[in-house]
């Protein structure tokens, strides 16, 4: 995660995936496997770290999985039989190599490498007082807090470092951690991002998601619990509480949208979720048509969800070009609409005189349904009714999700009837808060929240000191004032 000020742009925080593996003999072919899998959660840059039983090869680049680690000698490098990955989604300037994770730190009790999803809410202040200590940070990212609170920790071992870290940082984490023959799992107290444990034969793996279990052929065993930390070593995986237990709050967004549909989630299938969203969105929303045509590819299971319930048939009226990235890596609002035109096309056969409902995953900014909207018109739909498998997005998150500042949110400018005069649809519907909770097995949102809904609600679980606290330049401003 990158630790300049939030506000001073609107694409700075990452959307990150971790694995590790310990015991077998190619673990770092295993890993490469498991971020090949995890892709989708950060597209551009990844790493690995292994343990030889001595060194600590590493190799981290920027790009997609399949480039970075296709190479041979590359993957003969990573020796050892343990070894953790990660993939990256950055978006600012700040894409440099220095930024890639797993940050790796040699410490007194030996080297250490470490890997992050999720955002730290209190890193800045954190550093502020670190660097003041005499600490040299070789990144901007906020993981590298968690190094300096190591090294500066009264003592004890790995284990008690870490832990004494943590209890410091504030934000989301599931991170994994590789030291001497020893690789490490942890869950923020608030369990906001995924991590789970699956075991290969009789070694164990920890991932961002399952998908990344099931390509290795590892079993599922179970999720890591919030506030949990878990410590592989010789085959055995020891359970540790060190936290202060807080309420629940996993990322509603992850079902929605984030995690790939044939992930498990605390033990509900992803996908069908999506298609429960969808079956709900219709019974709230649903509107006389011809065609349920999904925004591919995340509208999908939301999209036949919703005409089934419906009874309305389910067809691809749009194709994706799988050949272009997500239309949030492009850094400008002008190539990021060109973005969309790349990526999707209206099937005609389809679309030509139909009223058609298209069911998309969520509206950020708005680019991607102000282009679709408008795709299928040029195509001939007579109507077009535009239904969303989320609430309005109308608070950025700080929790490890990429989302413009609040100010870029479309939800957070206008209201529904002006969103859809916007986006030039006939009709725009969202689900509804309660009924997404519905679809997640909940009669209804509580008043404190299974989940963290902070996109949706303002509502945020954790506290946001970094985003509260002046910047550094009105510190400074105020310094002047005072002297
Ligand atoms: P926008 O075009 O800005 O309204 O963004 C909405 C589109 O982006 C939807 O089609 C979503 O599938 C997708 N999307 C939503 N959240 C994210 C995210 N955090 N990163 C990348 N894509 C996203």
């Amino acid at each position: 995660m990158l630790t300049t000020h939030p506000f001073d742009d609107d694409k700075l925080r990452e959307e990150c995936g971790v694995f590790g593996v310990l015991g077998p003999l190619d673990a770092a072919a295993l890993v490469a496997l498991g971020l090949h899998a995890l892709q989708h959660r950060g597209q551009e840059a990844a790493g690995i770290v292994s343990f030889d039983g001595r060194d600590f090869p590493s190799h981290r680049a920027l790009g997609q999985v399949g480039d970075i680690f296709g190479s041979e000698a590359v993957m003969r490098s990573l020796k050892g039989n343990a070894a953790i990955g990660h993939v990256r989604y950055a978006t600012t300037g700040e894409t440099a190599v220095r930024n890639v994770q797993p940050l790796y730190a040699e410490f007194e009790f030996g080297g250490f490498a470490l890997a992050h999803n999720g955002n730290l809410t209190n890193a800045l202040m954190l550093r502020r007082q670190l660097v003041r200590r005499g600490c040299l940070f070789q990144s901007t990212t906020d993981t590298e807090t968690i190094i300096h609170l190591m090294a500066t920790a009264r003592g004890g071992n790995v284990i008690d470092r870490l832990v004494e870290a943590l209890r410091q940082v504030e934000g989301a984490y599931s991170l994994v951690c590789l030291g001497k023959d020893q690789v490490i799992g942890v869950r923020d107290p608030s369990g906001v991002r995924p991590l789970v444990l699956g075991m290969l034969g009789e070694h164990p793996v920890l991932a961002s998601e399952t998908v990344a279990l099931d390509i290795i052929g590892a079993e599922y065993i179970r999720d890591v619990a919030p506030g949990e930390m878990v410590v592989l070593e010789a085959g055995q995986v020891q359970s540790l509480r060190p936290f202060q237990s807080a309420p629940s709050k996993f990322c509603i967004f992850e079902y929605i949208y984030f995690a790939r549909p044939d992930s498990f989630m605390e033990g509900h299938s992803v996908y069908e979720v999506r298609k429960k969203i969808g079956a709900q969105l219709a019974i709230e929303s649903n509107v006389d048509a011809d065609i349920v045509i999904p925004v591919p590819d995340s509208g999908v299971p939301a999209a036949l969800g919703y005409a089934e319930e419906s009874g309305i048939s389910f067809d691809l009226g749009i194709i994706r070009n799988h050949y272009v990235g997500r239309t949030f890596i492009q850094p400008t609002d002008k190539i990021r609409r060109l973005g969309v035109k790349l990526k999707h096309n209206a099937n005609r056969a389809y679309i030509q005189g139909k009223r058609v409902i298209l069911v998309d995953d969520s509206i950020v900014r708005g680019t991607t349904s102000v282009k679709i909207v408008e795709m299928m018109r040029d195509a001939g739909a007579k109507e077009v009714h535009m239904r969303i498998s989320s609430p309005p997005t109308s608070h950025s998150c700080f929790y490890g999700i990429d989302t413009p500042e609040k100010e870029k949110l479309l939800a957070h400018k206008l209201s529904v009837e002006e969103m859809r005069r916007f986006i030039g649809a006939d009709s725009l519907a969202f689900i509804s808060l309660d009924g997404l909770y519905k679809a997640l097995g909940h009669a209804k949102r509580d008043a404190g929240a299974q989940y963290c809904d902070a996109c949706f609600t303002g509502d945020y679980p954790i506290p946001l000191t970094d985003f509260e606290a002046p910047r550094p330049a009105d510190v400074h401003q105020l310094a002047e004032r005072r002297a």
